[in-house]
């Protein structure tokens, strides 16, 4: 789309307009963080949420945030409408800004900012009826992985291990722990009790992981966020992964092995609707 419309330090241009320095710090060093919201019928899900999160990654990497929420939202509502009435996902990066090469923080730079929406791929209906399939690999990322960082190389080759084996996700496994997916966090249905690790350093705390636990528990469903073996996950009944852009995937076969039925399972059928109905909540 060499037309769309993007954000860049103040300005809105044509993508294929936009420019960053190679001495950008999030070109050179990968140090910069970021976000992904969803829009759903032109109204962005969690706004409050995802800020929260993003200062909270800002925080961490010692970045001031450059903007007020409500300028934020002001440029994420512009680009929404610049890019029409489809379900989108908001993507907005901030870097250290641009500086000579060195690993210090520079004096005097500016954050370099950037936002882009683009339309949110809906899920195949056929992967909501058949599942998707994941394997399992070492955690070998780094030990903040509750900020959302820009540097994503662990994640990528994660990842790509995954796909290299005809699967859709990486889920990662640290000192005999699930943590979460190399782009999601992980879910367990056992007897009907849902499970999901806790927040912590280990894994990010997903936007869509915090909805469903609220709907769990708004709905009287059993749900536990506690630490889940290796073991207890590769017998569980349901496997869920969740994300902004892919909501809640079944994984219905995992390293090869069929996971409960082999179909979705009735939990997550259960959740998927509930999620749709709060998703319906917002275009009213
Ligand atoms: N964990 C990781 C490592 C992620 O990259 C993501 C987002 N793609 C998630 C979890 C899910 O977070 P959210 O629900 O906020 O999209």
């Amino acid at each position: 789309m060499p037309s769309q419309l993007i954000y860049l330090n103040g300005e809105y241009l044509p993508l294929s307009e936009a420019r960053v320095s190679v001495l950008d710090r999030g070109f050179i060093f990968g140090d910069g963080v970021y976000e992904v919201i969803p829009a759903y019928g032109g109204k962005v899900l969690r706004f409050e949420h995802h800020m929260q999160r993003l200062n909270d990654s800002l925080e961490a990497v010692r970045i001031t945030n450059p903007l007020t929420n409500e300028i934020w939202l002001e440029i994420i509502n512009k680009l929404i409408s610049d890019t029409g009435s489809a379900d989108q996902s908001i993507y907005l990066h901030i870097t250290r800004g641009v500086a000579e090469r060195d690993h210090r923080f520079p004096e005097n730079s500016e954050p370099t900012v950037f936002v882009m929406s683009n339309i949110l791929q809906t899920v195949e209906p056929e992967i909501l009826q058949k599942g998707i399939s994941a394997i399992t690999l070492d955690d070998i990322r780094w030990q903040y992985c509750n900020i959302k960082a820009i540097a994503l190389l662990p994640n990528i080759l994660l990842r790509q291990q995954a796909i290299d084996k005809g699967a859709m996700e990486a889920i990662l496994i640290r000192d005999g722990e699930v943590t979460e997916g190399a782009a999601s966090n992980a879910f367990i249905v056992n007897q009907g009790i849902i499970k999901t690790p806790p927040k912590g350093k280990r894994l990010l705390p997903g936007i869509t992981r915090d909805l469903i636990v609220e709907l769990a528990k708004s709905h009287n469903m059993p749900i536990e966020e506690a630490n889940i073996s290796e073991k207890e996950f590769l017998n569980a009944d349901e496997i869920w992964l969740t994300s902004s852009t892919k909501e809640i995937l079944p994984v219905t076969r995992l390293n090869d092995k069929t996971i409960g039925s082999g179909k979705p399972g009735p939990v997550w059928q259960d959740m998927y609707q509930k999620f749709q109905d709060y998703k319906e909540t917002l275009r009213k």
